[in-house]
């Protein structure tokens, strides 16, 4: 039996009790789904995670890819992996039963991967072959989506997202990997690749990359930027799959996820790579923008599940050691120590932990069911999911991410010397999280996203649903007496952001876009706590109700009581962060714009 790395209880409370996943199979799309299906496949991503993937946590990042002669090996359970997740329909779960999928709302689709990722992040190869899959689906023809998909959902091909260059990370505008017309409508692609996650391995018959790439002659920046499948093995005229001139040049050694490779690719050194076009030319980027909530989301749920896996850790470890007395019993020597849980500097780590970790699933589960909204739902119910969803999906992909960073590191803490040791977990969970923050788009470039684009868009009518939907929770929280104070205190969060706005928007309308940016990252993270005390505030809501109203006993009394508990942590701890933050963004010093001076050593 696997150790904890999830709560079931908390998953089942978040995805029935807050949001009522049930609820999307009133939509014709989601309507062949009811609560026991959604539960059946969230068992079978469990059994698989219990017994194919969380005894390997150690065992696959302590033997990492390598590559030797062109090969790369991997970890031999990840082919076992790939099998059962193909064979369980788990990896198009999220696709439509026309492509072969089980039309599953991405609600149910991202807790899979939050199961996932909890119990062994070092083995995430299935959400890239769906993303992958899913961007074939969505724009390329149905030749190519007949001939790559089926076997990308069995888990016999990978698939890959091939977008950063040496010189192209944050910015993809500067891709430069060319694509040259050949005359018979496919493209002859040269360039070069860095960080490709699975971008080459021996688990699969084949790699499947969807890679950017510039059409000869096509306008330079953003616009010029096209889509294209590149195989590792293409099928021949004679039907034979012959190579497609790929090349694996090296293998990056990373910090963490080490299970992964991420490959640096060479394209078009023998002059013999081909690759198919995507939809339309130079649609290449608004293509990946309109996949990137999921893979946004996919992220959040990696980091949560990571900082998730190392608080159970920290938990149990707490509970069983035992180190010092009490304070009040500090010269009482003859006393036994204590475990450590019961110092309050412990249990302060332990519920910062808890409130992060929580909140983040939360905040995620959320931005996963605005997403199915927006697809299903139609009129102004569509319009409006998919802008709270726009605005939230900056902070649904780093505040897990870089809290979650925090958190783990809490887990090393609460373990003291052995938490900085190989013999417990949390050294690696503390290596394997650091990633989150910086691919699917830095936190830097997400604080821009958010403060530059989707905090003014449509008049800045984004902020304004969140503030109505954020009023909703703040008028059932304010019906019960101890819930009020922290209704009263999120109230004033939402009008101290409105603040700040008050104070940096005429930056912007001067034209000053650096200096109305400049401190945007420190605005997204008291922007994402004010979001997850949001999230806290509505899960201490259906707490609520469900004591007064169901009268609940023994460990399920517990939980609602440590839910409400846990809602007051966040807002007493983590919320009053927000006014420094504040007073920085209002402050008219600014110190960190380009000058002579700076930085001089
Ligand atoms: C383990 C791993 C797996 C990866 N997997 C994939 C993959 O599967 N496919 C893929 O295509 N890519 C992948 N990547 C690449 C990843 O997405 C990039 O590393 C990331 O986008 C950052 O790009 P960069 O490394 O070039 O850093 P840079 O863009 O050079 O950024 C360096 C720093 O400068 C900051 N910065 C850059 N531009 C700005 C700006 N305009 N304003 C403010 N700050 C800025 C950044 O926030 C960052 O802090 C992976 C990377 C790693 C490490």
């Amino acid at each position: 039996m696997a150790a904890t790395y999830f709560s079931k209880r908390n998953l089942q409370f978040l995805l029935h009790e807050v949001f009522k996943a049930d609820e999307l199979t009133k939509y014709e799309y989601f309507s062949a789904h009811d609560r026991e299906t959604f539960n059946l496949v969230l068992d079978s991503a469990t059994y698989i995670a219990d017994t194919l993937m969380q005894p390997y946590l150690k065992d696959v990042d302590r033997n990492q890819p390598e590559l030797k002669n062109g090969q790369i090996t991997v970890h031999p359970k990840i082919k076992e992996y790939l099998k059962a997740m193909g064979d369980a329909g788990l990896i198009g779960a999220g696709f439509s039963f026309e492509h072969g999928g089980q039309q599953l709302p991405e609600m149910i689709s991202a807790c899979v991967g939050f199961i996932l990722m909890a119990a062994n992040n070092g083995m995430m190869y299935t959400g890239l072959t769906s993303g992958a899959a899913h961007l074939i689906t969505s724009f390329a023809s149905s030749e190519l989506s007949e001939f790559y998909v089926p076997n990308m959902l069995a888990g016999t091909w990978q698939g890959t997202m091939a977008l950063t260059e040496p010189q192209a990370g944050s910015s993809l505008s500067d891709v430069t990997t060319s694509a040259t017309p050949q005359p018979d409508n496919t493209y002859k692609i040269k360039g070069q690749k860095v960080f490709i996650s699975a971008g080459d391995h021996d688990a699969v018959d084949n790699i499947i990359h969807l890679m950017l790439a510039r059409i000869d002659g096509a306008p330079k920046g953003t616009k010029g930027i096209s889509l294209f499948v590149v195989p590792k093995y293409r099928k021949a005229e004679d039907g034979n799959f012959v190579d497609n001139d790929v090349i694996s040049t090296g293998v990056y050694h990373k910090m963490g996820q080490k299970g992964v490779p991420a490959m640096h690719l060479t394209m078009g050194s023998n002059d013999n790579t081909i690759g198919y076009l995507v939809g339309e030319p130079h649609q290449g980027l608004p293509y990946m923008f309109q996949m990137m909530n999921e893979a946004r989301i996919g992220v959040g749920m990696t980091a949560a599940g990571i900082a998730t896996a190392a608080f159970y850790a920290a938990l149990q470890y707490a509970k069983e050691r035992p180190q010092s007395r009490r304070l009040n019993e500090k010269n009482r020597l003859d006393a036994p120590q204590t475990a450590i849980i019961n110092h309050p500097d412990v249990r302060r780590m332990l519920l910062f932990q808890k409130s992060v970790t929580e909140g983040s699933l939360s905040l995620l589960i959320e931005a996963a069911r605005l997403f199915d909204i927006s697809q299903v739902a139609e009129g102004d119910e569509k319009e409006n999911a998919f802008l709270l969803l726009d605005l939230l999906m900056p902070v649904a992909k780093s505040y897990p991410s870089e809290m979650g960073v925090q958190s783990v590191s809490q887990s090393v803490q609460t373990f003291g010397g052995y938490g900085f040791t190989e013999d417990f977990p949390v050294e690696q969970l503390y290596r394997d999280i650091r990633i989150t923050p910086i691919y699917e788009g830095t936190t830097g470039i997400q604080a821009q996203d958010l403060l530059g684009r989707k905090m003014t868009m449509k008049g800045g009518k984004a902020p304004q649903l969140l503030f109505a939907e954020m009023s909703k929770v703040i008028a059932e929280a304010s019906t019960f007496d101890d819930l009020k104070p922290y209704a009263d205190q999120l109230t004033a969060e939402l009008r101290r952001t409105q603040e700040v706005m008050a104070s940096l928007l005429p930056h912007a309308q001067k034209g000053d876009i650096e200096r109305y940016l400049s401190d945007a990252t420190l605005f997204l993270e008291m922007f994402g706590i004010m979001v997850v005390a949001w999230q806290w505030l509505k899960q201490a809501v259906v707490a609520k109700q469900t004591l007064l109203t169901q009268n609940p006993q023994g460990n399920d009394l517990i939980f609602y009581e440590g839910k409400i508990h846990t809602m007051k942590f966040f807002f007493h701890y983590e919320v009053p962060k927000t006014l420094g933050l504040a007073q920085r963004l209002k402050d008219t010093e600014v110190l960190t714009i380009v000058s002579e001076k700076e930085l001089a050593l």
